[in-house]
């Protein structure tokens, strides 16, 4: 197997690049772009990437080296060495090379780099003599071992900081820039002191030298560890949290890219920023990114300072050609490339040399505009233009905003970095963000910057506050990727993480802990206290992207809904009905009352007073409904959920009485109590998810579907005589043979019969059933016979399918399942392939029953993007979901028929 790629071009300026971007499994993202840019030209400075399937050998041999592989990265060392004419390590000329992580799919910041690889006592004197500059020289030098003792060591970084401090300090110098060659080169030495001090000689004989611990002087050495480092940075906790958060596998590995140095830090004509060819926040046409003057790599990334926008580049002395030449590449890139692209690159005395691209992260927001554009200007067609949004993004653009209405004083501003808006109590660490989720507090993490390892309290607060760093930091980075609101680079803010406060410059406003702040990310300003939020309108270019959506798509979309106003948000959204309304959802608040006395009573007399009185609140219900689905077909389910669910829990009886009794409470009141809590008690059951629920009950309680149903067709009836056309549909639950929907039909049908001879009125009311229990998925024939249509209820589906109670196992043993990976993914969110092949034979049987049936999914994998696919594969003829995941569906329902 071949395990190194070399790109770029040889001493006689030959291409000799052996990859292209069609290698991203093999060659890593940034290999394989690495590999595409030199192919078609651009300036990328010369290396060679090591596979990431070397990645996986190694880590899966206990992180030992697959035989020949040293060799061969050996070889393409060599190559590199006789592509630049200089030796790494070379006291005269000496080659300096980066060592980078890159993975099949963007992991920003998530795993390891080290740069200025290959300096030592020997090639330092070659580097001063070569650049003339020693304060370069020594400074590269520091950073170099200051990065490997931290990256591939593991040493604290607080180690080195702290000597660069307290160097300031002793020499007097306010800044880093301030520290001359000679200071510099006294911080190597302690540096390498440090290293000494800090390594173990145990874990590392190899550094042993006279009997101590020595930073590595020889390259091959450096290398070889910076490489085993990186690798080992695949497994990292923070790499392996983040491809969890993202989906990604694994066994996919990182690759390694070995490649020559080129400096942003020698003056100031030289530069490194990160751009991308459009807005990522709003889409807009137009050149967007920081650049830092005399810095190096990693600096803008990290948002350590404060940067300057990519526009202002070709203004600058010195810069002005690397910047027009960098505006072209951006043209060069989009065509090439057919998309909005990421960009990092570095400056060298004037020289532009691209050090990445990939396809650029953007909002949900971006992603529509630059599709609707793209297909605008003829870059792409509008089948691609839908396959470029994510469906699953859709969701920031329901994501809240400030209220127009409310009003509020702004304290400081900052970048609009990620749009939406976020109210919580500041908390100014990931740890706090994510205890606060726990206990269930909202929070807006507030932090100086955001490293990889704050990800943990990002995806627990509802928005991200910095005060330092542009938008293409970190925090801005990842909080977009997230779709979560962030405002960085506020300035004002005076932060004292280790106090747990904030303070804003030029004012006496302190923000605490668990104080409650607003941010807007979608204007970048930070209020004090909790800003009204409202939800935003389907308008512009996602109604553009969904009508395209609508045109392609062939899986109807209907929503979840129980009450009319979201049956009209539904509508709102694009809904083509109503798949499910949950007529238990129709029987809270005053209405629980009414319920509880039927359920608790056994006169006769009683029971069918709280049945009337059910029936007009019912029929109101339905009414409403219909008339807000008018001409589109709404379904409602009769009566469900265990009738325990309905009554207060016997334990708080239970406490509630023996306060009474250690109080010496009334015995006539204490006596009532306890009755109840009998009567409540002999109501329960060992598994009600599997006993008196769905048909069972208008089986043992006839009395409950006929005043359901009558409620159904009267409201129908009487919207008929309005002239309007209303389609109420029936749905029997949790059917698990013909016979129980063959009783209920017959229960139904007699029950329409009445209505329509009382209100004198034709009413077509097609009756139905849930498929939610692997019975009825495997007799469906013979159900089918008796169905109009079927739903299948995938949440109960999964439960029964898998023996898995729906309500406890998410949180008992389902995250182990999913991290020992006996379980791909959670099935109660994407549908399972087992459970999907039950809805496969449900659909295919129903139809030997009933040719013309009608079959739908109604369970929350409607409104799950992956299982929307299968859906469309299965052939199913809609999915159902709840109405803010509406839009998502009519996407995803449309990138699964192309
Ligand atoms: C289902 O089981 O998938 C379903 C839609 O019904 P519910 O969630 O109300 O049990
Ligand atoms: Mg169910």
């Amino acid at each position: 197997v071949k395990r190194v790629y070399a790109f770029g071009k040889d001493a006689q300026g030959n291409n000799v690049t052996e990859g292209d971007k069609d290698m991203k499994y093999i060659l890593g993202g940034k290999g394989a772009n690495l590999a595409e840019m030199a192919v078609i030209g651009l300036p990328v400075p010369p290396g060679f990437t090591i596979t990431c399937q070397t990645c996986m050998e190694y880590a899966n041999a206990g992180n030992t080296w697959p035989e020949g592989a040293l060799d061969e990265i050996n070889k393409y060392r060599q190559d590199l060495e006789e592509r630049m004419g200089k030796r790494i390590g070379d006291a005269d000329d000496p080659l300096l090379v980066s060592v980078r992580s890159g993975a099949p799919m963007s992991m920003p910041g998530m795993m390891d780099t080290v740069l200025n690889l290959g300096l030592n006592d020997e090639s330092i004197k070659g580097l001063i003599k070569h650049t003339e500059n020693p304060r370069f020289s020594w400074d590269s030098y520091r950073r170099f071992i200051q990065m490997f003792s931290n990256v591939v060591m593991g040493l604290d970084g607080d180690l080195f900081e702290n000597a660069i401090t307290t160097k300031k300090l002793v020499k007097g110098a306010k800044s880093d820039t301030d520290l001359t060659a000679e200071d510099l080169e006294e911080l190597v030495a302690e540096f390498k002191q440090i290293f000494s001090d800090n390594v173990s000689a145990e874990d590392y004989p190899l550094l042993v030298v006279d009997g101590k611990v020595q930073f590595p002087q020889d390259p091959d050495t450096q290398l070889r560890l910076a490489i085993e480092a990186v690798f080992g940075s695949w497994n990292n906790p923070r790499a392996t949290l983040y491809r969890k958060q993202n989906k990604i596998a694994d066994d996919l590995g990182t690759a390694v890219n070995v490649q020559t140095m080129v400096f942003g830090n020698k003056g100031n004509t030289s530069a490194t920023g990160v751009a991308f060819t459009r807005n990522a926040a709003d889409g807009t046409n137009e050149f967007y990114g920081d650049y830092l003057v005399n810095a190096q790599g990693e600096d803008v990334v990290a948002g350590i300072r404060n940067t300057s926008p990519i526009a202002e580049l070709k203004e600058v002395e010195g810069l002005q050609e690397a910047g027009r030449e960098l505006e072209g590449i951006f043209g060069i890139l989009e065509n090439h490339y057919r998309d909005m692209m990421d960009i990092e690159f570095t400056i060298e005395q004037g020289k532009l040399w691209m050090l990445q691209t990939r396809v650029g992260k953007r909002t949900a927001a971006a992603a529509l505009k630059i599709a609707i554009d793209m297909e605008k200007e003829g870059l792409i067609t509008k089948e691609e233009a839908i396959q470029r949004v994510d469906p699953e993004q859709l969701d920031q653009l329901l994501h809240p905003q400030f209220d127009k209405n409310a009003t509020y004083d702004v304290v400081a501003r900052g970048l609009n970095a990620s749009p939406g808006a976020a109210v919580g109590e500041a908390v100014f660490s990931a740890a706090d963000a994510v205890e606060a989720k726990a206990e269930g507090r909202k929070t807006v993490l507030v932090r100086w910057e955001t490293t990889p390892d704050d990800l943990a309290g990002m995806i627990a607060a509802e928005g991200i506050l910095t005060s330092h760093g542009g938008k293409t930091s970190h925090a801005a980075v990842i909080a977009r990727g997230m779709g979560a609101p962030c405002v960085c680079g506020v300035e004002a803010l005076r932060i004292d993480a280790e106090k747990k406060e904030a303070a804003i410059a030029g004012t006496d406003i302190v923000i605490r802990e668990g104080d409650m702040i607003s941010i807007d990310g979608t204007t970048g300003i930070l209020v004090l206290g909790a800003v009204d939020l409202v939800m935003p309108e389907l308008t512009g270019d996602l109604d553009t992207i969904l009508a395209w959506a609508d045109e392609v798509r062939t899986l109807g979309i209907r929503a979840n809904a129980d009450n009319p106003a979201d049956a009209q948000l539904s509508r709102d959204f694009g809904a083509e009905g109503i798949g499910l309304c949950r007529t238990e959802h129709m029987f809270l608040g005053d209405r629980k009352q009414i319920i509880q006395t039927f359920i608790l009573n056994e006169d006769q007399e009683v029971r069918e007073e709280a049945v009337a009185k059910l029936f007009e609140a019912q029929k109101g219900d339905f009414y409403g409904m219909f008339k807000a689905m008018d001409g589109l077909p709404v379904i409602v389910r009769l009566l469900d959920p265990p009738l325990h669910e309905f009554l207060e829990s016997p334990r708080a009886l239970d406490v509630e009485i023996a306060k009474l009794e250690a109080t010496g409470g009334d015995a006539a009141v204490i006596a009532e109590k306890r009755a109840l809590m009998e009567k409540i008690d002999s109501f329960a059951e060992q598994n009600p998810m599997l006993g008196l629920r769905g048909c069972r009950l208008g089986i043992v309680y006839p009395i409950l579907p006929v005043m359901q149903v009558r409620a159904i067709a009267t409201a129908m009836a009487e919207l008929k005589k309005e002239g309007l056309d209303p389609k109420p549909e029936i749905m029997i639950p949790l059917v698990s043979t013909v016979n129980e929907l063959a009783k209920l039909r017959a229960v139904a049908e007699q029950t329409i019969a009445e209505v329509e001879e009382a209100e004198g009125v034709k009413l077509e009311i097609p009756i139905g059933t849930m498929i939610e229990l692997p019975r009825a998925a495997v007799t469906a024939d013979e159900i089918g016979t008796k169905a109009d249509f079927f739903s299948f209820g995938t949440n109960d589906l999964t439960q029964t399918t898998f023996g898995f109670s729906r309500d406890d196992v998410e949180s008992e043993f389902v995250p182990q399942y999913l991290a020992e990976k006996i379980l791909p993914y959670n099935p109660f969110a994407t549908v399972d392939p087992g459970v999907a092949k039950l809805v496969k034979m449900g659909v295919e049987l129903g139809h030997v029953g009933n040719p013309d049936i009608t079959c739908g999914v109604c369970g929350e994998h409607g409104g799950d993007p992956d299982s929307v696919k299968i859906f469309h594969s299965i052939g199913l003829d809609y999915v159902s979901c709840s109405p803010y995941r509406v839009p998502l569906a009519r996407l995803a329902a449309a990138q699964a028929a192309l």
